[in-house]
C-alpha cells in the first residue's frame, strides 16, 4: 500500500527531530524512523558515530537495530533524512522494507538505484529542511562531513599571536610535525616582526627546523580556515573575529621574552623558552585534534 505525501512528511518530521538531537549530542545530523503504513513509528534513530565511536552506526541502522526482532518488516516505511548509503540500503534489502522515503538526495547520492532495482517504493521529498542539516554540517564541520562519505580532508589551521615571532611559530612546527598528514598549518601576527632566533634553537632542539619560517601578517592567512588560535592574549583582544575563520579558540600561553627579560645570557633565557615549548607541543598534541571534527 503507498503512503500519501502528507504521511511521509509528517514521518520525515520525526526523523529530522532525530537528526536534530544526534546533532544537539555533537553528532552527526541524519535520523531516520520505521513507521507502519498507518503511520505508527515503531522505531526512530539518529547516526551516532562520533557519540558511540562506532562507524557503522549509521541512522538507517541505528532504527532498525532499535525496531529488534520482528516479523512485519515487509509492512513496513524506513524513513531517512539523507539517501541512504549502500550499507543501509542493503540491510533495508536484507530484510525486504517495501518503502523508502528519503529527506533529499542533493547533498549526498546513496544507493536508491538498488532499491529501484528491486522493485521498493522510493519516495524522494527533496526537504530543503534536511538540505540544510547537511549544509550546516558541510559548513561547521567539515572533516565530520568528508569522514561521513568516506573522502580525506585536510583542516586548515592557523595559530596567532602579536608578532608572530614566538608562540605561534613553536605552534605552527609543533602542529606540522605532529598532524602534518592531516593539516595545513599556518601561523600570523597582528603585528608581525621578526623570528625569534631562540624560538628556532629551542625548537631545533626537539629536531624540528623553523628556521625557514618568516613573520606574517594576517593578510597572508588563506581565505578560509577550520580554526584559529590566538596563543596570546593580545592577539585575543586585538582581534575579536579572524575573517575566514569558521571557529576560534583561545590557547593562552606564556612569552617566553617576557618570562626571559633580565637574563644575561641566551643560555640563561633558554629554559623560558624550553617550558613554553613543551607546553605548546602538550597542547597540540592533546587538545588540537579534539578540536578538529
Ligand atoms: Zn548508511
Amino acid at each position: 500500500m503507498a503512503i500519501d505525501r502528507s504521511l511521509a512528511v509528517r514521518l520525515m518530521n520525526a526523523a529530522i527531530e532525530q537528526a536534530e538531537k544526534g546533532w544537539s549530542e555533537g553528532g552527526i545530523p541524519i535520523g531516520s524512523v520505521l513507521a507502519r503504513a498507518d503511520g505508527t513509528i515503531v522505531a526512530r534513530g539518529h547516526n551516532q558515530r562520533v557519540q558511540s565511536g562506532d562507524p557503522i552506526l549509521h541512522a538507517e541502522m541505528d532504527c532498525i537495530r532499535k525496531a529488534g526482532r520482528r516479523n512485519d518488516w515487509s509492512e513496513l516505511t524506513l524513513v531517512s533524512t539523507l539517501s541512504p548509503c549502500p550499507m543501509c540500503t542493503g540491510t533495508a534489502l536484507l530484510y525486504k522494507v517495501p518503502r523508502i522515503v528519503i529527506g533529499e538526495n542533493r547533498t549526498f547520492m546513496g544507493a536508491e538505484h538498488w532499491f529501484a532495482e528491486t522493485g521498493v517504493e522510493v519516495i524522494v521529498l527533496d526537504d530543503p529542511r534536511c538540505v540544510e542539516l547537511m549544509h550546516r554540517l558541510q559548513r561547521e564541520k567539515p572533516g565530520l562531513w568528508a569522514e561521513d562519505i568516506g573522502e580525506s580532508y585536510r583542516h586548515q589551521v592557523a595559530f596567532v599571536c602579536t608578532a608572530n615571532s614566538c608562540r605561534s611559530q613553536m605552534a605552527e612546527g609543533w602542529a606540522r610535525a605532529i598532524h602534518g598528514e592531516r593539516l595545513d598549518v599556518f601561523s600570523a601576527g597582528i603585528r608581525p616582526s621578526t623570528l625569534n632566533p631562540l624560538a628556532v634553537r629551542a625548537m631545533a632542539e626537539v629536531g624540528i627546523d623553523i628556521s625557514a619560517h618568516a613573520s606574517k601578517t594576517l593578510a597572508d592567512l588563506p581565505g578560509k580556515l577550520d580554526i584559529a588560535m590566538t596563543v596570546c592574549s593580545g592577539a585575543d583582544q586585538a582581534c575579536p573575529t579572524l575573517p575566514g575563520a569558521v571557529r576560534r579558540v583561545h590557547v593562552p600561553f606564556d612569552d617566553p621574552p617576557h618570562l626571559a627579560h633580565g637574563t644575561r645570557t641566551e643560555d640563561e633565557a633558554m629554559p623560558h623558552y624550553r617550558r613554553v615549548r613543551d607546553e605548546i607541543r602538550a597542547w597540540v598534541e592533546r587538545e588540537l585534534p579534539k578540536l578538529l571534527q
